[in-house]
């Protein structure tokens, strides 16, 4: 018997949008606010972030793509950042090429947008382990799903890096494997930006997803099998 509900809802994926989207507004105008504070914009805040998480920097198209912007439009911005001394341009690998790194005022102003969203994770702390710990797997199959459609660029996150072995164990509080670590983890502990992340190819990347997403109850003596 269909719930009286089911005909007078909007289906639920454009409600759990509509939340996010409400999300999304509360930390822009956090962003601004913070941003205010820090003396940055909030994309210049977001950009001293993504630095601030890769220590040994990035390209200029390498910090374009994931800010989903221009490589020029980039570079203004970059300028503008090294304008202030928050950003300093090194020579990179190949000669042609220059590496974006933080400078020590950098490093702090890092430090300060970092706390922009802490309201929101005060929030979510407010829920059962349990329910963060399925909210950061859902997140995880929306941000990769974004991710396939082209809509946001690749993120370090285990369910595409070579290391991750979905459901090796048969603990069903730690069942996933990093080989990287070679030790046991959870959903709760699934990375969305890992320094250590490196690219699986496709085969591997979608063979770990179907896992992942449709998790057998691997017996023992094949879970051991997985973890290589
Ligand atoms: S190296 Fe990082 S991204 Fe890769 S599986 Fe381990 S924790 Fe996840």
């Amino acid at each position: 018997m269909s719930a009286i509900f089911d005909s007078i809802s909007e289906p639920v994926a454009r409600r759990v949008t509509a939340g996010l989207a409400k999300i999304g507004l509360v930390l822009r105008s956090r962003a601004w606010k913070g941003a205010g504070n820090a003396g940055v914009t909030p994309s210049q805040g977001h950009a001293l972030a993504l630095l601030r998480d890769a220590p040994e920097g990035l390209r200029l198209a390498g910090l374009a793509k994931l800010l989903c912007i221009s490589a020029p439009t980039a570079s203004d911005m970059v300028n503008v950042l090294a304008a202030k001394g928050l950003v300093a341009k090194q020579p990179g690998r190949d000669r042609r090429s220059i590496n974006l790194v933080l400078t020590p005022e950098g490093e702090a102003s890092a430090d300060r947008t970092r706390e922009w969203p802490d309201f929101l994770a005060d929030a979510v702390d407010t829920l059962p382990a349990v329910e963060q710990a399925g909210l950061l797997r859902g997140l995880v199959r929306v941000i990769r799903a974004l991710q396939v459609n082209g809509d946001i660029p690749m993120q370090r996150m285990c369910v595409s890096c070579h290391f991750f072995r979905p459901y090796a164990h048969d603990d069903p509080l730690n069942p996933h494997h990093c080989a990287y670590v070679d030790a046991p983890f959870g959903d709760r502990h699934l990375r969305l930006n890992c320094g250590e992340h490196q690219l699986a190819d496709a085969a591997e990347q979608e063979a770990h997803w179907q896992r992942f997403i449709a998790p057998a109850e691997p017996p023992a003596s094949t879970a051991q099998s997985n973890v290589r």
